[in-house]
């Protein structure tokens, strides 16, 4: 599909936070963009079958009251008036929103906006809660900002490539491809993976440590404590730019007493891995889930980062602790401030006088005050009745929870809930009240951020099906119904995007990384023509050629900060098995696009429990197995030896869905710890049996 064919529209990938550029037909020809810095043409098994997603069967076409479609005034009335009453009852804080990294990031603004600005509740978090929440506290720990300090190329500059918790070759496959690709050529680069799993990345890696798992923090304190031993520290760029070393320190050599019993590592492969890290200058540790999704997630990325820090290998080409997320618009959310910590703009309510700024920018007659529920919080308070009124958009809580039986009983019990979607029929739209028809990828106008601060324009190649519209416009006629029009009055993404991008770059705590200023100017034309762009894009001065080359940090000091982290690690318990789970290759999410794709369908068309043979207690390979977990909730799936399972260890796919394949939902098994500090649920470590 050359990018002069009839037709041809260039947008972005839908699927993951690698942003691939897409040139797509609305007669459902599919092409990489080879104009696109992330692919330069490339794209993956799905981003290939997205001209099959165009025309799924059960869209939701119109908007339905109790089930019964309703016209568009009779249901954002309802919505209102829905909202109204919970807050009489309940006051500001009995008022929810839950939203996704699949919005846009001007749908993302105008939520955030009306939930913190003028509904008056801080009560709106994002399902990247369950993504990259612990990067984002790590950044916000080490440098004063949530800034991902590198960028792709930085993974083909590189001599070294760690993959820790990631299967990159399948959840992010074109980063995979381009870190092949650049190894093809220069054959003495490295790739080490560190994952329980020997998964298809670690088939391509010159070594795998199969971690024990929860036991990131030991790992990386060993090799902390082994840079210092060796003195390979940059004493320089230590004295200059960083603060909080020798408590790091401190910490990390308790842990490397013993880290290859707290890891579970082969003693000569741990040996390998600190003298490659020490040996190499330009080595770029690439983290996501594995490390994200753990009760130790926010400590395991920062004891990344120190590491990076003490050698100085940071916002340099070839080096840097680089975090991807999960989901194609994460960071846009993170932008607009779409989490129940975070103010827009990167503004933060804990710096004297930057609420203001927010406050003054929207005009806005109820700023909340403070941080508010945080995911698994939002959903308990649900349960407990002490939300009246919840709004929930582009995401499927239901199922991508954990804890998810007790999710749905929330959601059952939900005196007032919204959903908006594009598919009529998911596990937590069968709960709503008022369902909304949003747009679909193919019918989305606005910009999306990629994992490497890349903003890209999504455009529209189909006209809006039935009744759908947009998400910003769906949430601007609710707050216009609530009295505040003239506030959400916006004529499209553009004039939204103009506001967003004023908002940006100011800050009283020095200036904000995050600095689009730049873009506040753009002209409708200029916005649609938008080519990708990175931030930072200030107003006032030339964009530096790569965030913290000088070694200037976004805090009070100006200085990165060393986090003291110390390994910790629940009990695995006798009997018992831990579950990690994830994503396979070919499926996003609860497979509300992918799962109506045969040939997507067709690489794993059954949710399978992989398992170490040694642990299957004497269960056939392919029987069904069910796995108890959680308070005694069950799954049951097919089983499959897989002697590169870690022992003690299981894997299980977080796909499927009630509507699916009941049984086999995985996270009802799945207790809702949190990681401490950034309240991101840890999905890969509940204890199991099989039976
Ligand atoms: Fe889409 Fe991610 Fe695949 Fe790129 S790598 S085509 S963004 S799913």
């Amino acid at each position: 599909l050359p990018p002069s064919s009839p037709g041809a529209v260039r947008t972005t990938c839908p699927y993951c936070g690698v942003g691939c550029g897409v040139l797509a037909a609305p007669d459902g020809r599919i092409a990489g963009d080879p104009d696109h810095p992330a692919n330069r043409g490339r794209l993956c098994s799905k981003g290939t079958a997205l001209g099959e997603t165009l025309n799924l069967p059960g869209r939701l076409l119109h908007p339905e009251v109790m089930g019964k479609r309703a016209s568009w005034d009779a249901a954002l009335d309802t919505v209102a008036e829905g909202f109204r009453r919970a807050q009489a009852e309940l006051g500001r804080d009995g008022l929810a929103l839950y939203v996704s990294g699949q919005l846009l990031t001007e749908d993302y603004y105008v939520a955030n906006k009306l939930a913190k600005g003028f509904l008056g509740t801080a009560n709106i978090d994002s399902n990247s809660r369950l993504c990259m929440a612990s990067a984002v506290a790590a950044h916000r720990r080490a440098f004063g900002e949530d800034v991902v300090t590198g960028v792709y190329e930085d993974l083909e500059t590189a001599d070294l490539v760690v993959l820790v918790g990631s299967n990159l070759a399948w959840c992010h496959p074109v980063l995979f491809q381009r870190i092949m690709a650049a190894r093809a050529l220069r054959p003495t680069m490295r790739l080490v993976i560190i994952d329980p799993r020997r998964t298809p990345s670690a088939e391509s890696a010159d070594l795998h440590l199969p971690i024990r798992p929860g036991s990131d923090v030991a790992l990386y304190n060993a090799l902390l404590a082994h840079l210092d031993e060796r003195g390979l520290a940059d004493n320089a760029y230590v004295e200059a730019h960083t603060e909080g070393l020798d408590a790091a320190l401190a910490a990390a050599r308790a842990d490397a007493a013993d880290a290859a019993g707290r890891t579970g590592l082969d003693p000569a492969d741990l040996a390998t891995f600190l003298r490659w890290f020490a040996e190499t200058p330009r080595v770029v540790t690439l983290w996501s889930q594995g490390i994200n999704q753990s009760e130790t997630g926010t400590d395991g990325a920062n004891a990344i980062i120190n590491a990076h820090l003490l050698t100085g290998r940071i916002g340099r080409p070839g080096m840097g602790p680089l975090s991807i997320t999960g989901q194609p618009n994460a960071m846009g959310g993170r932008e607009v401030g779409a989490l129940a910590n975070m103010l827009a703009g990167h503004l933060d309510w804990s710096v004297a006088g930057e609420a203001d700024l927010v406050r003054q920018h929207w005009n806005a007659p109820n700023l909340a005050t403070g941080p508010g529920l945080k995911a698994v919080d939002l959903f308990r308070a649900l349960g407990r009745g002490r939300i009246g009124a919840l709004w929930i958009m582009a995401t499927n809580p239901a199922v991508s929870l954990p804890e998810a039986g007790l999710v749905h009983e929330a959601l059952s019990r939900a005196p007032f809930l919204v959903v908006s979607e594009v598919m009529r029929e998911t596990d937590t739209a069968a709960y709503a009240h008022v369902r909304l028809p949003a747009l679909g990828w193919a019918e989305k106008k606005g910009t999306v951020t990629n994992s490497e601060r890349m903003i890209s324009r999504q455009r529209s190649l189909l006209p809006p099906p039935g009744e759908a519209r947009a998400d910003w416009w769906i949430i601007s006629q609710v707050a216009a119904r609530l009295g505040w029009g003239s506030d959400f009055a916006w004529t499209g993404p553009a004039a939204i995007f103009r506001e967003h991008a004023a908002l940006t770059g100011r800050g009283n705590n020095g200036t904000r990384a995050f600095d689009i200023s730049g873009l506040a100017g753009l002209t409708d034309e200029d916005y649609d023509a938008l080519a990708p762009t990175r931030w930072p894009v200030p107003a006032s001065a030339s964009a530096k050629s790569r965030l913290f080359a000088d070694g200037a940090f976004p805090m009070p000091s100006g200085r990165a900060k060393f986090v003291a982290v110390s390994h910790r690690q629940r009990p695995e318990g006798a009997g018992l098995l831990t579950l990690l789970t994830g994503r396979l290759r070919d499926q996003w999410h609860t497979m509300t696009r992918t799962g109506g794709v045969p040939r997507l369908m067709a690489h794993a068309p059954e949710p399978v429990l992989t398992v170490h043979p040694e642990d299957a207690g004497g269960l056939t390979d392919g029987s069904l197995v069910r796995v108890t977990g959680h308070a005694g909730a069950e799954a049951v799936l097919r089983l499959r030896y897989d002697p590169g399972q870690r022992r003690g260890s299981v894997f299980a796919p977080m796909h499927w869905t009630a509507q699916a394949a009941p049984r086999a939902r995985i996270n009802p098994a799945v207790p809702a710890a949190t990681d401490p500090v950034s309240a991101q649920p840890a999905l890969k470590s509940a204890r199991v049996k099989l039976s």
